[in-house]
């Protein structure tokens, strides 16, 4: 019996000691389940984390990959020199061996000896001197000259055209020859229609007076300009007389057949004060008598230079 309670107290012990351990290990494992489930829970979150951030590297790289290639910046434009420096004047090369000036002919050739003109026209009379005179269509002529002073005039409607072609080519021979010198002469005045003398005229009346105007402004048909004998070179000032190209003028017109038409002094002669640069045409067959005699045209022919 004692044996019998000794088993009965063994299997009671025993059963206790299996039931205290079942409370035991029932809670333990429920709790390791649990954690291994919140364990997998995280990995599965931080896995999905982790496969969203390759998904979005990937797809951030295959963008930058497959983005069209945008057209590539403007060169950005360059900002404008606030004060630019001007670019150097470039200086001229120089002459390495400047042309030499040509010597003067000692001697220049002038306008070829020209003949007195032929006396054609009915004669009407003889100058003092003994000269012809003829009238041609309301023209006088003297000695085959045609003669424009105060005396005699010309018809409001005669009109040579412009310089007559003798005296052109003259005067262009004569700009030549002082050109070669350095001087340059110029016309600032040839012929002058009556119409146009009459309003210059008539100017010079309305500033000066009729009086002072005749001296040195010619009445309409009157004026040597409308023979388009005459030239007005360079300038129409007294001073002209002094310049180089006055001088020059003054020496070698002759030459090419052109005299200073109003010479100085010479008022009481032509009828119209001292013009150093109005020359006219007359050919060297005359020029160069007047040139050696220092007459006036008037004093050569015999004439006068008066308004009737
Ligand atoms: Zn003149």
């Amino acid at each position: 019996m004692k044996i019998l309670r000794i088993a009965v107290v063994f299997l009671i012990i025993s059963a206790i000691v299996f039931l205290a351990g079942c409370r035991k290990e029932t809670p333990a494992a429920s709790t390791d389940t649990e954690s291994a489930a919140v364990t997998t829970e995280k990995q599965t979150e931080t896995e999905t984390e982790t496969e969203t951030e390759t998904e979005t590297e990937t797809e951030t790289e295959t963008e930058t990959v497959t983005e069209p290639v945008t057209e590539p910046a403007p060169d950005p434009i360059p900002e404008p020199d606030p004060d630019p420096e001007p670019d150097p004047i470039p200086y001229p090369e120089p002459d390495p061996e400047p042309d030499p000036i040509p010597e003067p002919d000692p001697t220049p050739d002038p306008v070829p000896d020209t003949e007195p003109p032929v006396v054609t026209g009915e004669i009407v009379g003889y100058t003092s001197k003994g000269f012809p005179i003829e009238v041609r269509e309301g023209r006088t002529y003297i000695g085959g000259l045609l003669i424009v002073n105060k005396t005699y005039s010309l018809p409001s409607w005669y009109d040579p055209g412009g310089m007559t072609p003798e005296c052109a080519s003259a005067f262009y021979t004569m700009c030549s020859a002082a050109a070669a010198q350095g001087l340059s002469f110029y016309s600032i005045s040839d012929y002058r229609s009556y119409s146009l003398q009459s309003w210059l005229y008539q100017t010079y009346v309305d500033r000066d007076g009729r009086e002072a105007a005749d001296t040195f402004s010619a009445r309409p048909g009157h004026s040597e300009h409308q023979t388009g004998l005459a030239i007005d070179v360079n300038s129409t000032t007294q001073a002209f007389a002094y310049t180089a190209e006055g001088q020059w003028l003054a020496a070698h017109c002759w030459e090419y057949g052109f005299i200073i038409r109003y010479p100085q002094g010479k008022e009481w002669s032509t009828g119209f004060i001292y013009e150093p640069w109005h020359v006219r045409f007359v050919g060297t067959w005359l020029s160069i008598p007047l040139r050696d005699s220092g007459l006036t045209l008037e004093e050569y022919l015999g004439i006068d230079s008066v308004y009737n």
